[in-house]
């Protein structure tokens, strides 16, 4: 090939990309002023999961203001807002609502003060430590730039806030209260997390499996009370706590086959009053995470078995009590999805701000939605000042992640980043037909 040839087909493959960045960038400029003080305003004004009334309200309204149908209160205080443009495939973005109890000390003038009694009725600070409000503020952004350009797209986006992510009950009350039957079945749904583990302005992409399995228990383990001098006549609960707590690390490290995710974590665990006094009964509170349902299943296997036999080995007076109280399943990222919108996003943000990673660690809810039958495709917005994440690389200390009391997004790229890839990604699904573009993503697997 010779150097004109050469200058031509870059020119050639360069051009529509170049395109593309410069007009959804212009437009994300053209909502960014609202889309930013909208941003200001939930994050004032956060409320905790399956509260979110005014927080849906504002959304709801904002929405109806753009010309979407607008649907309050699904499963709570969810909604869906839908766009009818022609036909063509249904395009679901969901964004959460909700926001942490968490008492924010980043120190910023638009941090929040608010404070709200919690489901107990205990005073709790309130924070948007998760980002959520950053997802909303984005979507309301996207929504407009989608609503203006009709002529860019057809077909029928779905945009749906959802509550009580943070405690994985929102999707699965969203489709109990009938989204996919009352509203159209997406042909494939997508959702953001924003982070520190990336900079503003690059994104995270992961096909496949995206995050963890998680499992929530409380085990309670019984013993017989007595006096702190006198333990040959009690049974004591917080030693067969100990020694449980120890065996359970011995799953992770000898029964699961090495190269496999699993992660046991006792969170908290509470015995006793006093000590002299030897108490009658011990309870963990234990996270587990996992990639495979085969993995999951042997773990959790495993910790019934060691926690009731490390109970019988000291002759507790009755087995322990184990409580499966949450669960999530991990986010399962259609692959054909994946690849499509890897290109998309490289010719939208560039290249090199587009991330291939593995799977994190968290958990989230959105897999109950993919369970329905929707291919999804759930990505990574980089949240990081830059400048903050280079100085942390260098110096190895870890930026506040997620839930932090000083999380904090670098509002302005990470928001615009977030209207732009969601911009390119909605305009490149919603064209042609529901069919093609189902055939195209027939191939997923089942999930994990
Ligand atoms: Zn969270
Ligand atoms: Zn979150």
């Amino acid at each position: 090939m010779n150097s004109a040839k050469v200058v031509l087909s870059v020119l050639i493959f360069a051009l529509p990309a170049l395109s593309q960045t410069d007009s959804i960038s212009k437009e994300a400029n053209t909502v960014y002023p609202e889309a930013h003080s909208l941003y200001l305003d939930l994050h004032e004004h956060p409320e905790l999961s399956s509260h979110e009334s005014q927080t849906a309200a504002k959304l709801a309204s904002k929405l109806r203001d753009l010309g979407y149908d607008v649907t309050e209160h699904v499963g709570g205080t969810g909604i869906v807002a839908i766009l009818k443009n022609g036909n063509g495939p249904t395009i679901m973005l969901r964004t959460e609502l909700d926001a942490l109890p968490v008492e924010e000390k980043t120190g910023l003038p638009y941090a929040s003060k608010v404070h709200t009694k919690d489901d107990a009725g205990l005073d709790v600070p309130v924070m948007h430590a998760c980002g959520h409000d950053l997802h909303m503020a984005s979507l309301v952004g996207t929504a407009d730039i989608m609503a203006h350009t009709k002529d860019t797209w057809h077909g029928t986006l779905m945009l749906v806030g959802q509550p009580a992510e943070e405690t994985i009950s929102g999707a699965k009350a969203m489709i109990a209260d009938g989204i996919f039957q009352r509203f159209p079945k997406p042909d494939a749904a997508l959702a953001l997390h924003v982070g520190n583990g990336l900079p503003a302005g690059e994104l995270g992409i992961t096909s496949g499996i995206y995050d963890t399995n998680a499992d929530s228990l409380r085990i309670t383990i019984y013993g017989k009370g007595g006096h702190g001098s006198a333990p040959h006549t009690a049974i004591d609960p917080i030693v067969i706590a100990a020694r449980t707590i120890l065996s359970l690390q011995t799953i992770p490290s000898r029964e699961v086959k090495p190269g496999e995710l699993a992660v046991i974590t006792v969170g908290y665990i509470r015995a006793g009053t006093k000590n002299n006094i030897i108490p009658d009964h011990a309870e963990m509170g234990i996270t587990v995470r996992t990639y495979k349902a085969d993995v999951r299943k042997q773990v959790l296997a495993a910790i019934t078995r060691i926690v009731k036999a490390e109970a019988e080995a000291s002759a507790a007076p009755r087995e322990p009590a184990i409580d499966h109280y949450e669960a999530t399943d991990a986010v399962y990222n259609d692959p054909a999805l994946f690849r499509r919108l890897q290109g998309v996003l490289d010719a939208t943000v560039g290249k090199p701000n587009v991330i291939v990673e593995g799977p994190i660690t968290a958990s989230e809810d959105f897999q109950y939605f993919v369970e329905q039958g929707v291919p999804g495709f759930y990505f990574s917005l980089g949240g990081a000042d830059p400048e903050k994440y280079a100085q942390a690389k260098a110096s190895g200390i870890n930026l506040p992640s997620n839930h932090s009391s000083l999380f904090a997004p670098d509002v302005e790229p990470s928001l615009r980043t977030g209207i732009t890839a969601e911009v390119a990604v909605l305009r490149n699904l919603l064209q042609g037909s529901a069919e093609d573009l189902r055939k195209n993503l027939s191939q997923q697997s089942a999930g994990n």
